[in-house]
């Protein structure tokens, strides 16, 4: 017998019949013998419904009372669901976040948890009850109402499996699973039984939007297995965990995932003198602008002067070369360059760690292809380099396939 946090996104309880639905997968557990508590967000589209109406009464709608308007969805689908159990003849309890309680900071809209007092939720588990708790939600010290950020949901089962120390938190939602690459892009990526948080992280932070990076990265500070697995489909999903097992770890393949983003835009300043505090006269003004930089990349310098390029998002190009353009004056640099038709890849796995030569693969792969390559950077398990935007596709589909990711390691 193990005590689950089950957490179902907006899709899984998009209509009546779905929640029906969700009730009878989380009963399966239940009549398994595990203690189960549920988080779901509200039914989809709901949150953007309440936001579109907030910006009818003003465009500018934030803060305190956007929070009090945004919870409501989640209030929505807690009840139907618990009384969905009821119905089948099940004790439930729905509570929202104030309830439980979950106690967050006063930053409306993007609220962090601080604590959460589990002692209704545990009793309610010792009485036989399934929990149904809404996602997104808490109060603050002075009981006022806030929002964990867009997708906080995950966060909250999360917080909640922590919490309880729960055996598993299993987050289900419309894919069914991590995949090595996008699907979209690669019809033969692979479902993975397990990846790290810390490849779950690099995946997450480059585009593959499975779960709310947060959500990711509080599971991994408090050793929370979780689990990602489809609403719709049989199937064991996804398992994110601290490392692979003894037995994993030999088998486990040298590269887990292939990441990429389309968002990205590159920016060049040429023949900027090699002096101190260059780099923070080019990067300061982007900084302050609120733009933030991803790459950069500062050329070894010939008679004096040196080379500037660093890559920003594709939102952020217009305002970053404005203001590149700026500084180029004020240092009188030779010129600027922009480029916001390139993409970057990734290839990301902790066995990179103990083998040599992975990039070097990497290269000769994309050569191999006739992809020039435009920048490079590498962190300890993660090679990225920026290529022109037409060779995404054959680039993500060449590395999958030189990596060899389509067969199970
Ligand atoms: N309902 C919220 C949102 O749409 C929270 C969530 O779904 O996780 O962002
Ligand atoms: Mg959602």
């Amino acid at each position: 017998m193990a005590l689950l946090v089950q957490k179902f996104g907006g899709t899984s309880v998009g209509t009546v019949e779905r929640i029906e639905a969700v009730a009878d997968k989380v009963i399966g557990y239940k009549d398994a013998g595990h203690d189960m508590v549920v988080v779901v967000s509200a039914m989809s589209g709901e949150t953007n419904r309440l936001v579109a109406l907030a910006k009818q009464i003003d465009p500018q709608a934030r803060g305190r009372e956007l929070d009090v308007l945004l919870t409501t969805g989640e209030q929505v689908t807690i009840a139907l669901l618990a009384m969905a159990f009821e119905k089948r003849g099940y004790t439930a309890r729905s509570y929202t976040g104030g309830q439980v309680k979950i106690t967050t900071d006063s930053a409306h809209n993007k609220a962090r948890i601080k604590s959460i007092d589990h002692a209704k939720i545990s009793d309610d588990l010792r009485q036989g009850r399934i929990v149904v708790v809404a996602g997104f939600q808490g109060v603050d010290e002075q009981d006022n109402i806030t929002t964990l950020g867009r997708g906080g949901s995950d966060t909250t089962g999360v917080a909640l499996a922590a919490a309880l120390k729960a055996d598993e938190c299993q987050i289900f939602t419309d894919v069914d699973g991590v995949y090595t690459t996008d699907p979209r892009v690669e019809p033969q990526a692979r479902r993975l039984d397990v990846i790290t948080f810390e490849e779950m992280l690099e995946m997450a932070s480059l585009g593959s939007k499975v779960l709310q990076i947060r959500a990711v990265e509080f599971a991994q500070k408090y050793k929370v297995p979780l689990r990602v697995l489809s609403s719709f489909e049989e199937g064991e999903g996804t398992l994110i965990t601290t490392e692979y097992g003894a037995d994993k770890a030999m088998e486990q393949a040298l590269i887990s995932g292939i990441a990429f983003n389309r968002d990205e835009a590159q920016l060049t300043i040429n023949g900027v003198s090699d002096t101190p505090g260059v780099a923070y006269q080019i990067l300061g003004p982007i900084s302050d602008a609120n733009i933030e930089v991803d790459m950069i990349l500062q050329n070894v310098s010939a008679d004096g002067n040196t080379d500037f390029t660093f890559t920003v998002h594709r939102n952020d190009f217009d305002m970053a070369l404005a203001s590149l353009q700026q500084t180029a004056e004020r240092l009188k640099a030779r010129e600027v360059r922009g480029n916001n038709k390139i993409v970057k890849i990734s290839i990301v796995g902790v066995g990179m760690r103990s083998h040599a030569g992975i990039a070097s693969r990497m290269f000769e792969i994309l050569s191999n292809e006739g992809i020039n390559i435009l920048m490079i950077a590498t962190s300890e398990i993660k090679i990225s380099v920026v290529v022109d935007e037409k060779y995404l596709e054959l680039g993500v589909r060449a590395l999958h396939d030189g990596f060899d990711l389509k067969t199970a390691s």
